[in-house]
């Protein structure tokens, strides 16, 4: 049977993403698409909106009447504790990659973790996953005479820094050992999403990299991250669970 999902943040660029990932798959379907209640094409079809196909269903600013439990997928920003509380109203598990979300707002989808299935991530990129276990790995096996260089940049409109995914590698690495760690920010252009981590002491260096190439790849690990969650019990999960790193 096709999950229910509804987008929040629909009318953003990753909503149009999900939006396009979603029709493409036969395993979920759009029931709602949810915006801010100041948004200038509320009423409108969201695929018109976005120059896609007609979908059929309006962007909102709060999700209709629904008839069985799904899962909302919030890419928005700044409305990810209405989304949480839409969710925990109607009984719905929740995914959100919404990042540099406010330490009251991460309180809440913890608490949030005791009545649904609820699952974070910073970066739904499968690539970035493996990536997070080698750093790990690097961290707990090299002396703490290697110090560590985080670098990441991105599109000029993204207001986080450092990025959550920065933030994710850094906790990795503070988790497995005592180093020092430099995270750098840059923000220019159209840049999609560049992470380096370099581990480098007096005589040598290892580094790592990831650059995504497109939005899509959110948008498919967002979706496989919906369908893994649309059976399970309440708890917080994270895209390990997802790809079964954990
Ligand atoms: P965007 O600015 O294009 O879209 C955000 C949308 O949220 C906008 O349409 C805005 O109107 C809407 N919004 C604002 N307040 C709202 C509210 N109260 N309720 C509902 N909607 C509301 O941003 P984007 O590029 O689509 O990115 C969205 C978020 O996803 C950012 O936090 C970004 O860092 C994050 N992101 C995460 C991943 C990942 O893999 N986890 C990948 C890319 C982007």
């Amino acid at each position: 049977m096709s999950i229910p999902v509804i987008v929040w943040g629909a009318a953003g660029r990753m909503g149009k993403r999900c939006l396009e990932t979603i029709r493409k798959d036969s395993a979920v379907h759009l029931a709602d698409a949810v915006d801010r209640t100041d948004h200038p094409a509320l009423g409108s079809d969201v695929g018109l909106f976005h120059g896609l196909e007609k979908i059929g269903i309006p962007l909102h600013a709060n999700p209709g009447q629904q008839t069985e439990s799904g899962v909302v997928l919030d890419f928005s920003v700044g409305g990810t504790s209405q989304a949480l509380d839409w969710a925990l109203s109607n009984n719905w598990r929740l995914v959100s990659g919404a990042t540099g979300l406010p330490e009251p707002v991460q309180q809440k989808l913890i608490r949030a973790a005791e009545t649904i299935a609820v699952l974070s991530a910073p970066n739904f990129s499968i690539g970035i996953q493996l990536l997070l276990s080698l750093v790990e790995q690097a961290a707990s096996l090299l002396p703490g005479e290697f110090e560590v260089a985080i670098c990441e940049t991105h599109h000029n409109r993204k207001v986080d820094r450092p990025s959550g995914t920065a933030n994710a590698f850094r906790n990795r690495i503070i988790g497995k050992s005592r180093r020092k760690i430099d995270v750098a920010s840059l923000r220019v252009g159209e840049v999609i999403g560049e992470h380096s981590i370099r581990f480098v002491s007096h005589a040598e260096e290892i580094s790592f990299s990831h650059t995504a190439n497109s939005r899509d790849l959110f948008a498919y690990g967002a979706i496989q991250a919906v369908r893994w969650i649309s059976d399970k019990v309440p708890g917080l999960y994270s895209m390990k669970n997802v790809i079964g790193l954990e």
